[in-house]
C-alpha cells in the first residue's frame, strides 16, 4: 500500500493518519516483518491492526548465498506459485540492487533463457513485486537503493502492475526513478506507452543481435516486433522523454559474438542515445549455448567502442549459485 491507501486503512479502523505513518516508516523503511514489531504503537492497537491485517503471506521457499555476496531466493505467494529475486553487491560501490521478478514464467520465450522453458503462467500483482524487496530488506536488515526488473517475466506485458510497483518503490521506498531499471525484449506498442507516463525508469532493451535474422533465431518476439520497428521507437522514445537507454547484449559463443557482429552493432545503433552493457551468457542446462571467450569479449567491447559508445561488462555475479533467471525456479519445478 502506499501511503494514502494505508490511510485509508486507518481511517476504516478509526486510527489516526499519524498512525498510517507510523505504519508506513515501519514496513518500508524499517522493514519490519510483524505488526508486533511496531514497538512505537501501543499494544491495544497493535492487536486490533493484528485482527484485520498482516504485513506479508510470502514465504521464502529457498535461499542460495554466492561466495561473492549474491543472495538469490525463490518466494512462493498464496496460490502456490513461485518467483525467483536476487540481491547483488558489488564489491566497490554502496549500491545494493535487487533484480526483481515481474511475472511466473514467460510467454516469449528467448532461446537463452531458463525462465521461458516455464512458460507463462501469471502476473504478478503490485503487491507480489514489492514484496520481493520486502523480503530481501527484512531478511538481510540492508536497504535496497536500486531495482531492476530483469528477473523472470516481460516487464512490460504487465505494464499496470509494474507501474504501480514502481510508483510504491520511488514514493515509499524512497528510490530515485533514475536508480529503477525496466527491461524489455522489444514490446513496441508498449515501449510507446512507457514513453508518455510522468515518471520515466530507465529503459533496457535487450537486443542479443545486430540483425533481423540472427534475432529471430534467439527470441522469436522478432517476428511480432523486427528489428528495424523496434529502432525507430526506441529513437522516437529517446527523442520524446530525452532519456537514454541501455541496451544488453548476450554474448553467446560463436553465435552472436563475433567482430562481424560487433561491427553490425555500432552500426545499428550509431545514431541512438544509448550505452551498451555486455553480458556474458551464463550457461544452464537447458541449451547447448556456451560461454564467449575473454579475447572475443574484448575485441566485441573494443569495436563497440570505437563508434563512441560507453560500453560495459555487467560482471558476472552467483555464477556458482543458480542466479541466471528461471535457473532455481527449474529446478523447483522439477
Ligand atoms: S529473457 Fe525475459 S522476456 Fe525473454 S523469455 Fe526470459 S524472462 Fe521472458
Amino acid at each position: 500500500m502506499s501511503l494514502d491507501e494505508l490511510t485509508d486503512f486507518t481511517d476504516s479502523i478509526q486510527e489516526s493518519k499519524y498512525r498510517a505513518k507510523q505504519i508506513h516508516n515501519w514496513i518500508y523503511l524499517k522493514s519490519v516483518s510483524s505488526i508486533e514489531q511496531m514497538t512505537d504503537i501501543s499494544k491495544a492497537t497493535r492487536e486490533k491492526i493484528s485482527e484485520v491485517a498482516q504485513i506479508s503471506n510470502v514465504k521464502i521457499k529457498n535461499k542460495q548465498v554466492s561466495s561473492d555476496g549474491t543472495i538469490k531466493y525463490l518466494l512462493e505467494y498464496t496460490d502456490g506459485n513461485c518467483a525467483e529475486t536476487v540481491l547483488m553487491r558489488f564489491d566497490n560501490r554502496a549500491n545494493l540492487t535487487a533484480c526483481v521478478s515481474s511475472q511466473v514464467g514467460c510467454a516469449c520465450n528467448c532461446k537463452f533463457c531458463a525462465t521461458a522453458k516455464l512458460g507463462f503462467i501469471r502476473n504478478l500483482t503490485p503487491y507480489e513485486i514489492i514484496e520481493q524487496v520486502l523480503t530481501i530488506q527484512r531478511d538481510t536488515g540492508l536497504k535496497v537503493t536500486n531495482i531492476v526488473f530483469m528477473g523472470q517475466g516481460e516487464p512490460l506485458l504487465n505494464l499496470d502492475n509494474v507501474l504501480k510497483a514502481i510508483e510504491i518503490f520511488n514514493k515509499d521506498f524512497v528510490i530515485g526513478i533514475r536508480r529503477i531499471t525496466v527491461s524489455t525484449c522489444g514490446i513496441i506498442p508498449q515501449i510507446n506507452k512507457l514513453a508518455e507516463i510522468d515518471f520515466q525508469p530507465t529503459l533496457a532493451i535487450s537486443l542479443h543481435a545486430p540483425e533481423h535474422e540472427l534475432r529471430k533465431e534467439l527470441m522469436p518476439i522478432e517476428n511480432k516486433y523486427p528489428l528495424d520497428e523496434l529502432m525507430q521507437t526506441l529513437k522516437s522514445y529517446v527523442s520524446d522523454t530525452g532519456r537514454r537507454i541501455t541496451i544488453e547484449y548476450t554474448l553467446i559463443k560463436g553465435f552472436n559474438d563475433t567482430v562481424d557482429c560487433a561491427k553490425k552493432l555500432s552500426k545499428l545503433l550509431i545514431s541512438l542515445k544509448a550505452n551498451i552493457n555486455l553480458i556474458i551468457y551464463n550457461p544452464n542446462d537447458k541449451d547447448n549455448f556456451e560461454k564467449p571467450s575473454k579475447d572475443s569479449i574484448q575485441k566485441f567491447k573494443y569495436i563497440l567502442e570505437q563508434s563512441g559508445k560507453k560500453v560495459t561488462i555487467r560482471l558476472e555475479r552467483g555464477s556458482d549459485i543458480d542466479a541466471a533467471c528461471g535457473q532455481l525456479s527449474n529446478k523447483f519445478a522439477k
